[in-house]
């Protein structure tokens, strides 16, 4: 078998690259280890950056973003007593939409089939070789039988403990990595949002955050230790534990209910560089981790794939091969800005187990700061709408 560009995962990354690539013509076939279901239940991101909307629109998939996407203005940050607002529209004309990966994730699969695009799900055991070659090989298992696609390019679109980034050499590949004292413990419940608009809170119990998925889905997080298990976590335990970390005029709007989902996620920053070796790319998480404070992985997964999809199809309409050069440097720069912006939120909003007087005076006198100053406040909004790319 030949193709064009073999893209590894059919998570947002793999699928927005395939859609893109689709659209200019270019072959791709999609490596994706496991069923079609099984990447359709993932509860993961919810907010989307007004540049991922305009990929999404691009890729022909987003009628249903438009007419079911929660259009938000801004965010409120409670703290000591109070809610503060940030209100992105008037500081900078820009707004976020709330839909969900899941969805993002079944539109995308929608489209691609409705273009006829093959997609090869429980691809096991895929491996890469010949990568600094002209004909890189991906190899895999498909119903019990070997099978070998040669191809020009590959895309790691294949998530953290993907085989793109392990397939780089050590010698060649550098990692940075910072991990967090603590996890989220999020539930997904049905039940109408608390608020129109998501509610940041730093509590002296921890963290928590009022997000939802749609107007009748609602998505609420907990700081906890990384030792605490998910089994420990009753829905009435949480939902006592939530309403302890909100002030009380809000908490009673809160409508609690049995969770559809639960679970533990750590948090974590990383980035690999470089994204290329030979003929292998990697975007999305493949290349680099975000703690989901600042909302920031899907979008940078989305902006991986607007520069990785610019670059290839220059590729194949002008041959120019600049774009696919320039792309590790270009991405990396976009990158490690929301990496600063993520941890900055992760430091600002959570309580450190190891915090002493002194860090705990820094981090109120860093939102007395965000609350006071329309600079400061504008900062904020341009890294949580998205930086240009
Ligand atoms: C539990 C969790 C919660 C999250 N919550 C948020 C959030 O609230 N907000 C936010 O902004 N971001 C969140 N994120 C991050 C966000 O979901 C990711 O940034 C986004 O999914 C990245 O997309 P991706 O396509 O690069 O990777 P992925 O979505 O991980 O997709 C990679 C795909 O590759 C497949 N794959 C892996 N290895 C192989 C292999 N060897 N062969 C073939 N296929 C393979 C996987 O099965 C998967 O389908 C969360 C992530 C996790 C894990």
């Amino acid at each position: 078998m030949r193709t064009q560009v073999v893209i590894i995962g059919s998570g947002p990354s793999g699928l927005l690259l395939g859609q893109l690539l689709a659209k200019a013509g270019v072959e791709t076939t999609i490596l994706e280890q496991k069923s079609k279901d099984y990447v359709l239940g993932r509860i993961r991101a919810g907010v989307l950056e007004q540049g991922a909307v305009g990929l999404l629109e691009e890729a022909g998939a987003a009628t249903r973003l438009h007419s079911e996407g929660l259009v938000h203005e801004g965010i409120e940050i409670a703290f000591d007593g109070a809610r503060h607002r940030v209100d992105f529209k008037a500081l900078t004309g820009k707004t976020v939409t709330v839909y969900g990966q899941t969805e993002v994730t079944r539109d995308l699969m929608d489209a691609r089939a409705a273009i006829g695009a093959p997609t090869v799900y429980e691809a096991l055991d895929v491996t890469l070789s010949d990568l600094e070659s002209e004909r890189p090989k991906v190899r895999y298992v498909e119903d019990g039988k070997d099978c070998e696609i040669e191809c020009d390019y590959v895309a790691g679109c294949d998530g953290f403990h993907g085989v793109g980034r392990r397939s780089i050499p050590e010698t060649v590949l550098r990692t940075y990595e910072r991990v967090y004292p603590f996890g989220w413990l999020g539930v997904l419940v049905e039940k109408p949002p608390i608020a129109h608009e998501l509610i940041y809170i730093n509590h002296a119990r921890g963290f928590a955050l009022c997000s939802m998925r749609s107007t009748t889905r609602s998505r609420y997080y907990l700081q906890c230790r990384l030792d605490e298990r998910v089994e420990e976590w009753s829905d009435d335990r949480f939902w006592e534990e939530l309403t302890r970390r909100l002030d009380p005029e809000i908490a009673r709007s809160l409508q609690t209910g049995p969770s559809i989902e639960k679970s533990i996620a750590p948090l974590r920053s990383f980035v690999a560089e470089p994204m290329r070796f030979g003929r292998l790319f990697l975007a999305g998480d493949a290349a680099h981790i975000v703690p989901p404070t600042g909302a920031k992985g899907l979008n940078l997964a989305a902006s991986d794939v607007a520069y990785l999809s610019r670059a290839l199809i220059e590729r194949y309409s002008v041959g120019s091969l600049e774009g696919l050069d320039g792309y590790p440097k270009k991405a990396l720069a976009r990158i490690w800005k929301a990496e600063r912006f993520s941890w900055w939120m992760t430091q600002m909003l959570h309580r450190f187990p190891e915090s002493s007087g002194f860090d705990q005076k820094m981090q109120t006198a860093e939102l007395d700061y965000l609350f006071s100053s329309k600079a400061a406040q504008t900062a904020l909004t341009e890294n949580y709408v998205g930086l240009p790319y």
